[in-house]
């Protein structure tokens, strides 16, 4: 296959665009660099760089590769940031989905995966969370990953397209790991706290949970980018929407007698207030995504914290010697 992965300088759209490269599929990346890293590029992958809204840039990347095919990642996916500057979450997870679906209807693409989130679904009450459950996103992040996974309806005709609704993300593979700044999520932080020594703040301990602490659903990276490449190989056979997660919830506690036991390190632990907007339990009901994309979740959460751990060891500055930052 010949594919554009859109903010494939970041995270998982990193690992994404690697494990592709690495399968002999032709990547072309197209970032801004704005929270990607160009360091996290694979080298077998071209980088092309622009602004997500460009139509034209983007066009031009698709020709480039001679694309069929589209990862779209692009977005910002800070939910904090998405409350105090949703216009920001506007232009670039909405308009910049709308941009990427006319670049595709103009260049011929045939099939699109989108990058979503469980957080269309916000406060679901119950668990495990299946793809039918009322869509009630309690943020502007999630209100625009929604309204994006919508537009990408509108092209249904001619582009085949799915969204997977990414539960918690996290590890690291072929070289490539989490390097947010600001850093909010749990496993990098709490692996930041075993390595310094400093205290790490617990959002929370009075959940209606069994020990009081939140409780997610971490998956893989790895196993979120084994299940885009599935998914493009699959369309247009597939549901407009899948949850990717392992369909067991860990608590934050959990999270962190794990972090301790890969690191062989105590942490030192503080609570905190609630953190706003945190909903109690996030776990996925996954069966769909086994049945129709013949995926299953691969590595466990050990898995994940001993991933991240070496890669946190081998990167102790992240990509900060990424001379394009
Ligand atoms: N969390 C925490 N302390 C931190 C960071 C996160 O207790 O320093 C908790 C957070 O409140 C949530 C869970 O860890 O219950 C996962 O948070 P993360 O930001 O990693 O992912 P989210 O589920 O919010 O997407």
């Amino acid at each position: 296959m010949r594919v554009l992965v859109t903010g494939g300088a970041g995270y998982i759209g990193s690992v994404i665009a690697a494990r592709l490269s690495a399968q002999g599929h032709e990547v072309a990346v197209y970032d801004d660099l704005s929270r990607g890293h160009a360091a996290a590029v694979p080298a077998g992958a071209t980088l092309v760089r622009g602004d997500i809204c460009d139509e034209e840039t983007l066009a031009a990347a698709l020709r480039g590769v001679g694309a069929r095919a589209i990862v779209h990642m692009a977005a910002l996916a800070e939910v904090a940031e998405s409350v105090s500057h949703p216009e920001r979450y506007a232009e670039v997870n909405v308009a910049g989905t709308a941009a990427v679906l006319r670049a595709a209807r103009a260049t011929g693409v045939d099939r699109l995966v989108f990058s979503s989130t469980a957080a269309v679904y916000g406060d679901p009450g119950h668990v495990p969370i299946v793809e039918d459950d009322p869509l009630a996103p309690t943020n502007p992040y999630g209100e625009t990953k929604l309204t994006a996974e919508r537009l990408l309806r509108g092209v249904a005709s001619h582009v085949a397209t799915v969204a997977l609704r990414y539960f918690n993300a996290c590890g690291a593979d072929a070289g490539l790991g989490e390097d947010h700044d600001p850093e909010t999520h749990l496993v990098p932080l709490a692996l930041r706290a075993a390595a310094d020594g400093t205290p790490f703040r617990i959002f929370g301990n009075d959940y209606p949970t069994a020990d009081g602490t939140c409780v997610r659903d971490y998956v893989h990276v790895a196993d979120l980018a084994d299940a885009h490449i599935l998914a493009l190989e699959r369309l247009p056979d597939l549901p407009p929407a899948l949850n990717l997660g392992t369909g067991t919830g860990d608590s934050v506690l959990a999270v962190l007698d794990t972090v301790e036991q890969v690191t062989g390190r105590a942490l030192r632990r503080v609570a905190a207030p609630r953190r706003p907007g945190d909903p109690p339990l996030l776990v996925a009901a996954n069966d769909q995504a086994r049945r129709t994309l013949g995926w299953s979740p691969r590595r466990s959460l050990s898995d994940a914290v001993r991933d991240a751990w070496e890669w946190m060891r081998t990167h102790p500055r992240g990509y900060a010697e990424d001379p394009a930052r």
